[in-house]
């Protein structure tokens, strides 16, 4: 379903490169729920916008179903994107300006959802992770943990095929980490939607079908469970 092929990526540090990734192989079957574990700096957070598409690799390759992501043009991603994959970003990435039920609305007018259904459909998003009394807030006038989970809202509403998740439960409480789990494991199992989670939370990998430990831009190893 996901197959990833000696991916590298370097960044340009001045007039040096510098390898992050340094050939990442991987297999994702779909329906799985796979965490991504690795010390800070280890090329996560890289790795998953790689995977993505939103940052081009140096080099490799990258197949999700029949589409071959590394040689798309920007265009082509853009469509993929809309219609596959959810993301979940470590900042959050909310527009301050807009209220948290059009945030979530917002990525339904990108995957051309018509305006009467848009709310509806964002509300029912919110409800799933809580967040419905706080609809009409804007970004600031919410916690951090609150901002997550409109963030996770925004990532669940189009029902993509795949959600890309980079720290998920960051910066929520136990409780509340919980019950985003429950979520997503519910919808894992309910929609066989896969999933690619990075985290810090040993307890949110226990959900995972697969665990896989990063370290200095390649995989050391990769736990079934
Ligand atoms: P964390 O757990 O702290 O989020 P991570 O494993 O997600 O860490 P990355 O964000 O992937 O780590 O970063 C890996 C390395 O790549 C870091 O050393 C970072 O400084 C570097 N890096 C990331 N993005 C860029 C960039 N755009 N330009 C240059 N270097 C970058
Ligand atoms: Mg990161």
């Amino acid at each position: 379903f996901i197959q990833v092929r000696d991916l590298k990526k370097d960044f340009k540090l001045g007039k040096t490169d510098i390898n992050i990734l340094k050939g990442i192989n991987l297999d994702i079957e779909q329906g799985e729920m796979v965490a991504l574990l690795g010390p800070s700096g280890s090329g996560k957070s890289t790795f998953l916008n790689v995977l993505g598409g939103l940052v081009p690799p140096t080099s490799g390759e990258i197949m999700i179903r029949d589409y071959r992501i590394s040689d798309m043009t920007e265009n082509q991603l853009c469509l993929f994107r809309r219609e596959h994959l959810g993301f979940i970003f470590q900042s959050y990435n909310l527009i301050s300006t807009m209220t948290a039920m059009e945030n979530v609305a917002l990525a339904l007018t990108f995957a051309g959802v018509k305006k009467e259904i848009r709310k509806e459909r964002a509300i029912e998003a919110l409800e799933v992770v809580g967040l419905v009394e706080r609809m009409n807030h804007k970004p600031s006038e919410l916690s951090g943990g609150q901002q997550q989970r409109v963030s996770i809202a925004r990532a669940l509403v189009n029902h993509p095929e795949i959600i890309l998740a980079d720290e998920p439960t960051g910066n929520l409480d136990s409780k509340t980490s919980e019950d985003i789990m429950d979520m997503i494991s519910r919808l894992n199992r309910e929609d066989n939607q896969t999933f690619v989670i990075v985290t810090h939370d040993p307890e949110a990998a226990k959900y995972c079908s697969k665990v896989i430990h990063m370290r200095d831009g390649v995989i050391e190893r990769s736990v079934s469970q």
